[in-house]
């Protein structure tokens, strides 16, 4: 499996950089959007890629940026680079009525035209196991948004291997289901400290994956618990905001020996 970074900022495309997105393709695998925000066509056409190529998207959650692309997605397969194939998208509870909120905003009427492409969507719970494109995904609960929305943590596995993304969220314990073992985790970083809203920070993750730095919260007796650790053979940053990426060659050194990276638009992962 690859990973190709098609985008790695934060919801505001802090310092240029495109809304986290990423491709995931290899020998019968995808290709497989994750996330499709508001910048995501354009980020995809930046790296010679082509939407027609995609077999499928999944979805963490149902902010614009990581879905707000979808109006300018299926228009271009409706008219410019004319798909005749069909796009499986999957995402949380939610998503067949949010990705058509989208169209109509952008779009009006046009979100009930006739489409040379079918677009099944898929709405998966967390618990829930859903194949799409060649891949194998599990859903875990991410705690990002109040209800009736669901954000997801997404287990992707497909040829032997596992990559984890975190989407939008605050350290929670589907992040760590999600992790636990897999080769890689596309994990959100999105400030240096808190608050930053329901975002993890720096902050939280060198506390998760320094040494020695116990996790004393829900400690009952004298002795603090061992640290809770992230079970993921290596990280790598991203939704980064602007003070994360400006110092995100100071932070690696912040955590010498961690197995950790900060994504970069373009950037190719092999996990
Ligand atoms: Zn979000």
């Amino acid at each position: 499996m690859r990973l190709t970074v098609v985008g790695s900022s934060d919801a505001f495309n802090s310092l240029g950089r495109s809304h986290s997105s990423y491709l995931l393709e290899g020998d019968g695998v995808g290709p497989l959007m994750i996330d499709f925000g508001a910048t995501s066509l354009a980020a995809l056409r930046k790296i010679g890629r082509n939407p027609t190529e995609l077999r499928g998207i999944a979805l963490t959650h149902l902010h614009g940026d990581h879905v707000g692309g979808f109006a300018f997605l299926v228009i271009d397969g409706m008219y410019n680079e004319v798909r005749r194939h069909p796009l499986a998208v999957v995402g949380p509870r939610l998503t067949a009525e949010r990705i058509d909120t989208v169209l109509r905003t952008a779009y009006g009427s046009l979100a009930d035209d006739a489409r040379p492409f079918e677009m099944p969507i898929r709405e998966v719970e967390p618990g829930g196991i859903v194949e799409v494109a060649g891949v194998t995904i599990e859903a875990f609960a991410a705690d990002h948004m109040d209800p009736p929305d669901c954000p997801l943590c997404l287990r992707i596995s497909a040829n032997g291997k596992v990559i984890a993304f975190s989407g939008d969220t605050r350290i929670c314990d589907g992040l760590f289901a999600a992790a636990e073992g897999a080769d890689l985790l596309v994990a959100e970083c999105t400030a240096l400290t808190h608050p930053c809203g329901r975002h993890c920070a720096w902050e939280d993750w060198r506390a998760l994956l320094g040494p020695g730095i116990p996790n004393t919260s829900g400690t009952a007796g004298p002795e603090p618990r061992a640290r809770r650790t992230i079970g993921a053979k290596r990280v790598l940053f991203t939704h980064l905001g602007r003070a994360v990426r400006e110092r995100a060659a100071d932070l690696v050194n912040e955590l010498p020996g961690a197995a950790i990276a900060f994504a970069e638009d373009g950037m190719v992962v092999m996990p």
